[in-house]
């Protein structure tokens, strides 16, 4: 059961991501973006956060996203279509924050991820992943302060929740919707997930449908 969204809502989010999910392109340039013709939500976090296992639960597919590819690969957008007819795209961020980045990449990453939070009217929302044995760090608040400029509406969702006890998850969840609620275009309530048990995917789909209206 969910304490954030409505059943009605939790079960249309269900037969969504049921249906048709395929992947479009990838766009490591703003030449490349598909047309704005339908609303995006997008996927944010530091790599190795567990994005792609969380894309992949979330569209309940194996391979969706590719797991654990090599840092410096991922320099791009990555668009997937959902629905027939489609409906909305999820949009995979390039992931940030490895530790041997060379600088003209950190720059790259930069200009592409403020270049597309500034200029996609069809973007409705982003969720940002933060690990939770972690909660907020610097390098996280760089895209918080990114999508709080761009004025991109976005929510926390923290991810590898069966990593930490009952009483830590508490204590992160506490502490990052503290932060969540100081921050302009943040959302003040955060989704607790893990790929691995399934926990917190039906909430995490019914905020990608709610972000679409
Ligand atoms: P990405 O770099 O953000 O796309 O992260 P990945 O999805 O490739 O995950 C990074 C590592 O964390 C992999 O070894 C995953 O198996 C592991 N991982 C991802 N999600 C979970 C989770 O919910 N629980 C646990 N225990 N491990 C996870």
């Amino acid at each position: 059961m969910s304490d954030t969204f409505d059943p009605d809502l939790i079960e249309s989010a269900r037969k969504t991501f049921a249906g048709p999910v395929n992947f479009l392109k990838s766009a490591p340039a703003l030449e490349y973006l598909p047309g704005a013709d339908v609303p995006e939500v997008a996927f944010a976090g530091r790599s190795n956060v567990g994005k792609s296992s969380l894309l992949n639960a979330l569209t309940g597919r194996n391979s969706l996203a590719r797991t654990s590819v090599t840092p410096g690969r991922t320099q791009e957008l990555n668009f997937f279509d959902v629905g027939e007819p489609l409906r909305f795209r999820l949009v995979d961020m390039p992931g940030y924050g490895f530790a041997k980045a060379p600088k003209d990449m950190v720059r790259k990453w930069r200009y592409l991820v403020n270049d597309y939070l500034r200029g996609r009217d069809v973007l409705k929302r982003t969720l940002v992943l933060i690990d939770s044995r972690h909660g907020i760090k610097d390098v996280d608040r760089e895209i918080l302060e990114m999508l709080d400029n761009a004025a991109v509406s976005y929510r926390i969702v923290l991810t590898k929740t069966d990593k930490i006890k009952a009483t830590e998850l508490a204590e992160v969840r506490a502490r990052t919707e503290e932060e969540a609620r100081k921050r302009p275009a943040a959302h003040p309530d955060l989704i607790a997930t893990s790929s691995e048990k399934g926990m917190g995917i039906p909430d995490l789909r019914a905020a990608v449908l709610e972000a679409i209206g």
